[in-house]
């Protein structure tokens, strides 16, 4: 097998404000695989928070390349993925494009999409929560009305001026809201004292209200909270969700948080068998690794899925949004096609 790059760099619609700053764009590394004349197409997202950079991406896939010299285009991917996963402890994201690109490679070849790769549930149509930007709150009814379609909004918390943000929020629309604080709220007494002030505004689940390693004071809030938790940040791979499940309601699982799909449908298995909700996430990417999470929505009690919305210079084709719904193309592998034919990809 054949493994090349491209880099790219994704371009916000509005400014993505968070509870630690703003950017405006995200790095992003597309791998190709290719064997038999069949190509398989995966994504690396990389917000500067992961650590990952576009450079350490390529040393990553430089090592890959050389590993998949070794592997015939394998039905046992678990050896290949395995193979991958000891070249190095991090490198969640370039892991994730590398098993994406294997993915849709093997799906191509045995002419399956992936989800009956991965003997999952044929994803139908469903809701996707959408990001609203925050920054200037009289925009914010403008704004709104971008998303009128999406019946599902998720705000990002975690700022001085929340209860305001809500409110204002509230004076425009009853719609059921998502809520990422992204580790942003000091305390458990304060964090307990904002989600029973959001209890009754229709919140469907609050993600990650304090620090990331605060397990002692998240099992504390999770006990007490009149609305379902969900790990992000503390949750990164399967090795994880033991400690997860002791503290969180549930868990936001990100393909290039768990090194991709292989890992995923672990997760899901696990989430499953104790009882924790799973909502479906993404890093603002593509409909390159939109299109292989997607695979995987039929599992999920949400998802999150809005990387194709937020960026206007989008790559990939894959899915498709109606209605506020998340749709598959069904076509084999994960259904991702390169639409820009500018995309300069190197051989690793
Ligand atoms: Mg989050």
């Amino acid at each position: 097998m054949k493994l090349s790059y491209a880099l790219y760099l994704l371009k916000f619609k509005h400014p993505f404000g968070l509870s630690y700053g703003s950017r405006t764009t995200t790095e992003v590394v597309y791998v190709k695989i290719e064997h038999d004349g069949i190509v398989g197409y995966g994504e690396a997202t990389l917000p500067p928070y992961l650590g990952e950079t576009q450079t350490s991406v390529i040393d990553f896939l430089k090592k890959a390349a050389v590993v998949l010299k070794n592997f015939k285009l394998s039905f046992l991917i678990e050896e290949v993925i395995s193979a991958i996963d000891a070249i190095t402890p991090n490198n969640n994201a370039a892991k994730a494009s590398v098993d994406i690109a294997l993915h849709d490679l093997l799906g191509k070849y045995l002419n399956r999409p992936v989800y009956a790769l991965l003997g999952l549930e044929k994803p139908l149509p469903k809701n996707t929560s959408v990001t609203i930007s925050i920054g200037d709150l009289n925009l914010i009814p403008e704004k709104l009305n971008e998303l009128q379609d999406y019946k599902i909004l998720k705000i990002k918390l975690g700022n001085k001026n929340d209860t305001e943000i809500i409110e204002c929020i509230r004076v425009n629309t009853d719609k059921p809201l998502v809520v990422d604080v992204n580790q942003g709220w000091a305390d458990k007494n304060q964090a307990l004292e904002m989600i029973e002030w959001l209890s009754p505004k229709n919140v469907l689940f609050i993600e990650q209200p304090l620090a990331k390693n605060n397990y002692d004071d998240m099992a504390w809030l999770n006990e007490r909270s009149p609305i379902a938790i969900i790990a992000d940040e503390s949750m990164l791979r399967f090795s994880d969700m033991d400690k997860i499940a002791k503290c969180f309601s549930g868990i936001n699982l990100k393909l290039m948080k768990c090194t991709g799909l292989f890992e995923a449908v672990k997760i899901i298995h696990y989430a499953k068998q104790k009882g924790l909700k799973i909502n479906i996430g993404c890093m603002s990417e593509s409909s390159c690794g939109i299109a292989a999470a997607a695979q995987l929505m039929q599992h999920a009690d949400w998802i999150d899925l809005d990387g194709p919305l937020l960026i206007n210079n989008n790559p990939f084709t894959g899915v498709s949004f109606k209605d506020g719904k998340l749709e598959i193309n069904n076509l084999k592998g994960t259904g991702a096609e390169l639409v820009n034919k500018e995309l300069n990809f190197v051989v690793a």
